[in-house]
């Protein structure tokens, strides 16, 4: 259970919009990743909740289908982009350090 931002009521968690007052309870970065298409097939659907509680959640999916799902809380979702990051080239990491520590800024994202 949580509150509405807007009304201050309660709201269940499975919940998309209040039940008081239908102000959206969750607002979601979505992005889709194509598999290697040497290596496999499908997909991975990324989400980002930006409200709480907020978690990104990681999809397989093949065809019209989830295989899987995981949800990460913001450290685990930090620690991995830091991973993924590790193969990047040195001006790319740089490049989005600098969009974190200027996200971190605007309040968008934590620094670790
Ligand atoms: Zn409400």
């Amino acid at each position: 259970m949580r509150r509405c931002s807007a009304c201050d009521g309660d709201v269940r968690d499975e919940f998309r919009f209040c039940p008081h007052c239908g102000h959206a309870q969750r607002t979601k970065i979505v992005e889709y990743f194509r598999g290697h298409p040497d290596v496999g097939d499908g997909g991975l659907r990324v989400s980002v909740y930006l409200t709480r509680p907020q978690n990104t959640r990681l999809s397989v999916w093949r065809g019209e289908e989830a295989q899987a799902a995981i949800s990460l809380d913001p450290r685990e979702t930090r620690r991995l982009g830091r991973f993924l990051m590790t193969g990047a080239s040195p001006r790319r990491r740089g490049a989005v350090e600098k969009v974190s520590a200027l996200a971190g800024r605007v309040g968008l994202l934590r620094q670790p």
